[in-house]
């Protein structure tokens, strides 16, 4: 994508949103129960969770298609809670490509300046150059079944771009995408938000796609607000143990919790965060790349599976206890890491989060 005419398709000036204990309720199903979230102007938020944690239904409610059934949602400041969806400023990307299939790209680009009454010539040169803006520019006369499904959201974003929108919501825009394209494309939405500055929600369940594109990842759970924060935080530093295992891969190793420290895999660790975990039993939380684990023909742990990851190899190991843990190893250190070796697993030096015990 080029950026030629990036002044031109852009608001005035970067948006605040602002979501204030946004409830709904669909009969007996609670999609959001209190959601407390705001958006910083020009920055790329992820909105990630499980499915059916009310992601979709934060999205629509700024979008104005859905509307709560208390709460409030501010842009700048101003309630827009009850203004309908045409008087919002919204530029929308969906899961499915959504183009008008009879119109061709540029009509499906310059379709809503055509219900604003823009001029033909304004409005087709205007979507020619949000064609150019997303690499498009020479595809303008093509119907959507002559292109893509990469393209086509291209022309899908093209098309929320037009109107000059406040904010951008993108509603899993690259989950019907193969795995090449989708890599590709986010790089490049990323590239484009940044360069417009346009305050963009993105809706997704794929932790890895949230915490490689945005700003802030805010992970809902049960259409309540988990945690926000920058994806290095949310990885680094998780604030319950559900973000923590939803964000990255984690493994659950037994503790015992006394006095703020840890009794774990030989040693003694200070505890991190989660003060309301009670002492006794609990589990450790660790990452594969904390995780030691050396040949020792005396160890008590195995190794029960490897798996090369390109740059690592992700060594599954079943602790004395039968708990199974993941380590990510430099591939080349794993000399004598077969399956069924004998091994020795070890913390450093360093606190580590804990969370109740979970019976397996
Ligand atoms: P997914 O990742 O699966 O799209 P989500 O996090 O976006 O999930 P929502 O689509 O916001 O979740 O839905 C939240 C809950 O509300 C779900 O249990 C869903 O079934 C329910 N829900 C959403 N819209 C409606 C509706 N129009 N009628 C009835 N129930 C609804």
């Amino acid at each position: 994508m080029t950026a030629t005419t990036l002044e031109k398709a852009t608001a005035e000036k970067a948006a605040t949103v602002e979501f204030r204990a946004l409830r709904r309720e669909f009969g007996a199903t609670v999609a959001l129960d209190g959601l407390d979230l705001t958006v910083r102007p020009g920055e790329f938020l992820a909105l990630l969770g499980p499915s059916g944690c009310g992601k979709t239904t934060a999205l629509r409610m700024l979008a104005g298609f859905e509307h709560p059934d208390s709460g409030a949602v501010l842009v700048d400041g101003e309630d827009v809670t009850h203004v309908p969806a045409h008087r919002r400023d919204a530029g929308m990307v969906f899961q499915s490509y959504s183009l008008f299939p009879h119109l061709n790209a540029v009509d499906n680009v310059a379709f809503g300046l055509r219900m604003r009454g823009v001029r033909t010539g304004e409005r087709r040169s205007r979507a020619a150059e949000l064609l150019d803006l997303v690499g498009l520019g020479d595809k303008g006369e093509r119907y959507p079944h002559q292109l893509s499904g990469g393209q086509q959201q291209r022309i899908a974003l093209a098309r929320a771009l037009a109107l000059r929108p406040r904010v951008l919501l993108l509603d899993e825009p690259l989950s019907a995408l193969d795995a090449k394209v989708r890599l590709t494309l986010r790089e490049e939405i990323r590239r484009l938000q940044q360069e417009l500055g346009i305050t963009t929600l993105f809706v997704t369940h794929d932790q890895e796609e949230a915490l490689s594109v945005a700003d802030r990842v805010a992970v809902m759970r049960a259409g309540r607000l988990e945690q926000c924060a920058e994806p290095a935080e949310l990885y680094g530093r998780p604030a319950t143990a559900f973000v923590a295992e939803f964000v990255g891969t984690m493994s659950r190793i037994p503790g015992e919790l006394a006095d703020g420290t840890v009794q774990v895999l030989g040693r003694r660790l200070p505890a991190d965060g989660n003060g309301d975990v009670p002492d006794g039993p609990v589990d450790v939380l660790v990452r594969p790349e904390a995780l030691h684990v050396s040949a020792d023909e005396l160890g008590a742990a195995r190794v029960v599976a490897t798996a090369f990851l390109g740059a690592v190899v992700r060594v599954t190991v079943r602790l004395a206890d039968g708990t199974e843990a993941k380590a990510d190893l430099p591939a080349h250190d794993t000399a004598g890491l077969g399956a069924g070796a004998a091994v020795t697993v070890s913390l450093p030096e360093r606190a580590v989060l804990v969370a109740e015990r979970i019976q397996k």
